[in-house]
């Protein structure tokens, strides 16, 4: 049985770090074993102008710990309205990442979000020649649609097209969760990859609703069923290159959760590296982490590896039930209020 691991340093390609008073806990929670992270531009004022971007990474900056290496790498949130001449100023910043595309209404602060990508021909076409990513939160918009099949529905009726037209586009198909987007990603060439998140590969439907509702494993896209998610763990199992980490961490107050109406989010960064050791260790694919959580991204992307090293450790750690108590925050992360197997050696 292995009982350490060394990993290089590890990259989260999907983050939302929020703003206000979030970001004193979630920067600093992600930069503790993280190199580098995608920040989603989802505010309540979505971030659509390279102004905004700029403003809002100046803020992130001002909570990176003291000698902390950790570099957040900035997306702009693509709308029908979104000029070329908008992506070339956002060009210009430093870390600036890729765009993002969120379908209109599918998620949190999604209100501004795409109605027809039709309407982003001249900016998706700017971004292929330029080799700056399309990052995807991949589901229909239609409430008519299940909430089952918004994934699948999305990628029939409006990625194949988008595919089709930008061939030489990067996308990244973000928190794939469904078997169809499994089989999508695998069967689409070079410019085509996808990010999962530990409750996707951790989770199913059952454990969300079989029992009793749990509102912190609650997340869009909605966990699916147990054949789902061994699709995705068999492309991680099996090393497939264009699959990496994106943890899509996103947290909500305690309060927004436990709700007659609650938001959707996991807030997974405080134990996120201990917590997907431990998946890849239940699904034995502990020789796969490393390539999952530092390699494959950076590969895709285009980004240089890191030397910096991480050992993790098979030693017990309890995941408290609340992380944000230090901020007068009630925060729960995910595996809050159960013991993990492994922890990182500092
Ligand atoms: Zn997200």
């Amino acid at each position: 049985m292995l009982n350490e691991l060394s990993i290089l340093r590890p990259d989260d390609w999907h983050v939302h770090l929020r703003e206000g008073a979030l970001l004193p806990i979630t920067v600093p929670a992600s930069a503790r074993y993280f190199n580098r992270c995608v920040v989603m531009p989802n505010l309540q004022q979505p971030l659509t102008t390279a102004k905004q971007i700029a403003n809002y990474a100046k803020e992130i900056r001002q909570h990176i710990p003291q000698g902390s290496k950790f570099q957040p790498l900035l997306t702009m949130y693509l709308t029908d309205t979104s000029e070329v001449a908008e992506l070339e100023e956002a060009l210009k910043l430093d870390d600036f990442f890729g765009v993002k595309c969120y379908p209109c209404g599918v998620t949190t602060n999604s209100k501004a979000g795409v109605r027809d990508l039709n309407n982003c021909n001249a900016i998706l076409e700017k971004m292929q020649q330029a080799g700056v990513p399309l990052l995807v939160h991949g589901e229909s918009s239609e409430t008519k649609d299940d909430v089952f099949d918004r994934e699948k529905i999305f990628i029939n009726d409006s990625l194949v097209k988008v595919r089709q037209q930008f061939p030489e586009l990067k996308i990244t198909l973000e928190h794939i969760s469904s078997k169809e987007a499994a089989a999508y990603v695998r069967d689409s060439g070079p410019h085509m990859a996808a990010t999962i998140t530990p409750q996707h590969l951790w989770f199913n439907r059952n454990d969300l609703l079989g029992d009793n509702l749990k509102p912190h494993l609650y997340c869009k896209p909605i966990l699916k069923r147990e054949e789902d998610r061994q699709a995705l763990c068999s492309l991680v199992k099996e090393g497939f290159p264009r699959v990496f980490l994106g943890s899509d961490s996103a947290p909500h107050r305690r309060q927004d959760k436990e709700n007659s109406c609650g938001c959707a989010g996991v807030f997974s960064a405080p134990y996120l590296l201990e917590i997907i050791t431990q998946i890849f260790d239940e699904l034995g694919a502990l020789d796969k982490l490393n390539d999952f959580v530092a390699v494959n991204g950076a590969n895709f992307y285009g980004y240089p590896l890191t030397s910096d090293k991480i050992t993790l450790k098979r030693q017990a750690i309890e995941i408290p039930d609340n992380v944000g108590q230090q901020h007068n925050e009630q925060l729960v992360p995910l595996g809050g209020g159960t013991s993990i197997n492994w922890s990182v050696d500092e």
